[in-house]
């Protein structure tokens, strides 16, 4: 995407179908959080509760992509952001959201909302409003193109802020020794 953005970088961050572990580990880089706070503009984010977002440099995006939603929402974050980021196990490979993907979702469906005894005969939930689940979920390069991948359940903070400080100053990133990590 070629925008030509004014003044400080643009930063949007997501959850698709992740735990928020991955945001949890970004505000884990403690006192760079005023350093990044003084860097960047927040777009789209938990943090800023904006819900669209906008023309930005950067899109963080944590979680793998379960439903129809996560694929607008990805999509729309593949138009606006120049640079893209998988963030950590589930939106690089599917992560723990895809241990589903080796059973079928209707017989999930059924036993999760109506055959187990918790349910208690309840009804699989089928409302208009409800985002259509994927019978697998995809890591996200399978959906739209991936600038870097940072793997990791979470990544560390340290790794989060060496990969976001490179970026923010323009260059390729390039994570120090022990920062990759795949647990
Ligand atoms: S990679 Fe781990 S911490 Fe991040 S969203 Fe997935 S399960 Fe949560």
């Amino acid at each position: 995407m070629d925008t030509v953005l004014h003044g400080r970088i643009r930063l949007a961050t997501a959850s698709l179908a992740g735990c928020f572990g991955c945001h949890m580990s970004l505000l884990d880089i403690d006192d760079h959080l005023f350093e990044l706070a003084e860097l960047v503009e927040f777009d789209r984010t938990p943090f800023t509760d904006i819900k669209q977002v906008g023309d930005c440099d950067i899109g963080l995006i944590e979680g793998g992509v379960c439903n129809a939603e996560n694929v607008h929402v990805l999509r729309e974050f593949r138009r606006r952001c120049r640079t893209i980021v998988a963030l950590g196990a589930c939106a690089v490979n599917g992560g723990l959201p895809a241990q589903r993907n080796h059973l079928d979702l209707g017989a999930l469906l059924e036993e999760v909302y109506h055959t187990s005894p918790a349910a208690g005969k309840g009804l699989v939930p089928n409302d208009p409003e409800l985002p259509l689940p994927l019978d697998k979920v995809h890591p996200m390069h399978e959906v739209v193109r991936v600038d870097y991948f940072l793997p990791g359940c979470p990544p560390s903070a340290e790794a989060i802020w060496s990969l976001l400080s490179d970026l923010i100053s323009g260059h390729t990133p390039m994570l120090g020794r022990g920062l990759i990590r795949y647990d």
